[in-house]
C-alpha cells in the first residue's frame, strides 16, 4: 500500500453547514417536520423548473418510485429490461410480480438496443424499462415507436440522467413516466433521495397518493401504496443543493476533458465520446479496456489502482442477469447478452466528481499510464 491519500470513486455533494442550519432552524420553528411540508413543496417546484418537466413527486429514495411507477400504469406479465444496470432496476421488476426479460445492449453506448427489443415481446408483454447509463440518453425515439406499435408502457429509469437533455429538451419528458435517484454518490443527492417525474397532473396526483399508503384524503384509500415520503430535513438540503448542481456538473465536465485528453490514444483503452445535442451531466466516467492491446486486464489494472489508494468501480459488474435470483430465466443466458457481457467485463468507472485536483488527476493518470 502506499501512504497516498485515497481518491474515492465519488464525493457527495453537500451544502454549506451553515446555510443548511439556517434551514434546520426554520424546521424546529414550524415543527412541520414531515408530510408534505413548505420545503417538500418548494423543492417538488423548484426541481420541475430546473429540470424543465411539468411534475416531479419526491420520494425516499430511487427505488421505490421504479416500484411506483409499476403499480401506477398497471403492469403486468413481462417487463423488457437491460441487464447493464444498478439491480434496483430488475427488482422493482421482481417486486411488482411481473418477470424481467433480458434485452442486449448497443454496445457503443450501453444503453437498450432498440433493434432487439422487437424479438423479445411476447403477448405477455406490458412494458419497457430501459436505463439511460452513465446518463447517455436511450434512443427514446426507436423506444417509443415499437412502444407505440405494440402498446407498450415505457418507464425510464433516469436515475443517471439527473439534468440530462437533448437538442434543448428534457430526457426525463420520454416515456410514459421517469424515475430518479438522489442517493449521496449521485450528481445531485438529498442525503438519500429520488423522485419520479409525469407528464399530467392527474397522475401526480395519483402518484402522491401511492407514497403516501394509497391515501387520498383523511380516510379513503385508494390502492395499496406504499410509504415513501420525504421529510422536511432532506427537502431542504436538496433545495441548498440543487443551488450549486450547476457548478458542480461543470467541475464533473472540466474532469471529463482531462480524462479524454490524457488518456487518447493509449493502446486498449477506449470511453465514450459527447453525443452531438445532448446535455452531459458528467455522473461516470467509464473506460473500457482491451486486455490483448492494454497489455492488461480490467481486474488487473483495477485491483492495481486500488493498491495505490486510487478507487475506480467495476460498474456495471457483474451483471444483473448474473445473479441467482435472475439467471435460470431463459433471457438471462449469456450468449443472449454478449454485448452486455463485454462491456461488464471490461469497464472501469473512474474517479468522477466536482473535486478532483490536479494532483489527484496525476496520480489517476500515472496508474493508468505505467503498466
Ligand atoms: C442508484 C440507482 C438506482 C437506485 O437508487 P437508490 O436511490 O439507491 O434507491 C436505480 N437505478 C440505477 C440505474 C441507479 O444507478
Amino acid at each position: 500500500m502506499s501512504d497516498n491519500k485515497t481518491i474515492t470513486v465519488t464525493s457527495p455533494l453537500l451544502p454549506s453547514l451553515e446555510e443548511f442550519t439556517g434551514y434546520l432552524k426554520d424546521i424546529w420553528e414550524s415543527k412541520w417536520i414531515t408530510n408534505n411540508g413548505q420545503f417538500h413543496k418548494q423543492l417538488e417546484k423548484e426541481l420541475a423548473e430546473y429540470l424543465k418537466v411539468p411534475y416531479v413527486s419526491l420520494f425516499t429514495n430511487g427505488t421505490l418510485p421504479l416500484l411506483t411507477a409499476l403499480q401506477a400504469l398497471r403492469i403486468t406479465g413481462e417487463v423488457i429490461t437491460t441487464p447493464y444496470s444498478f439491480v434496483a432496476t430488475t427488482h422493482c421488476i421482481w417486486w411488482s410480480g411481473c418477470k424481467p426479460v433480458f434485452v442486449d445492449i448497443d454496445p457503443n453506448t450501453g444503453n437498450l438496443d432498440p433493434d432487439k427489443i422487437e424479438a423479445a415481446i411476447t403477448p405477455k408483454t406490458t412494458a419497457i424499462m430501459p436505463v439511460h447509463v452513465y446518463g447517455k440518453p436511450c434512443d427514446t425515439k426507436r423506444i417509443q415507436e415499437i412502444a407505440d406499435k405494440y402498446g407498450l408502457k415505457v418507464i425510464y429509469d433516469a436515475a443517471h440522467a439527473f439534468g440530462v437533455e437533448v437538442n434543448g429538451e428534457s430526457i426525463l419528458n420520454a416515456g410514459d413516466m421517469s424515475t430518479l435517484s438522489f442517493h449521496a454518490t449521485k450528481v445531485y443527492n438529498t442525503l438519500e433521495g429520488g423522485a419520479l417525474v409525469m407528464h399530467d397532473e392527474v397522475t401526480k396526483k395519483r402518484i402522491d397518493y401511492l407514497k403516501n399508503f394509497g391515501f387520498a384524503g383523511e380516510t379513503e384509500v385508494i390502492a395499496p401504496g406504499i410509504n415513501s415520503k420525504v421529510d422536511e430535513v432532506r427537502a431542504a438540503y436538496g433545495i441548498l443543493n440543487l443551488r450549486q448542481v450547476d457548478a458542480s456538473i461543470e467541475a464533473r465536465h472540466q474532469v471529463a476533458i482531462k480524462y479524454r485528453e490524457a488518456l487518447r490514444g493509449i493502446d486498449g483503452i477506449t470511453f465514450m465520446e459527447d453525443m452531438p445535442g445532448v446535455k452531459h451531466n458528467y455522473s461516470y466516467f467509464p473506460i473500457f479496456i482491451d486486455a490483448e492491446k492494454y497489455g492488461m486486464t480490467r481486474d488487473e489494472l483495477y485491483f492495481k489502482m486500488k493498491e495505490q489508494n486510487v478507487l475506480g468501480r467495476r460498474y456495471f459488474y457483474p451483471l444483473i442477469s448474473t445473479f441467482s435470483t435472475y439467471r435460470g430465466l431463459d433471457s438471462a443466458k449469456p450468449e443472449n447478452l454478449p454485448n452486455a457481457h463485454k462491456m461488464a467485463d471490461s469497464v472501469i468507472c473512474l474517479p468522477m466528481h466536482h473535486e478532483i485536483s490536479e494532483e489527484d488527476m496525476e496520480r489517476i493518470l500515472n496508474t493508468i499510464h505505467k503498466k
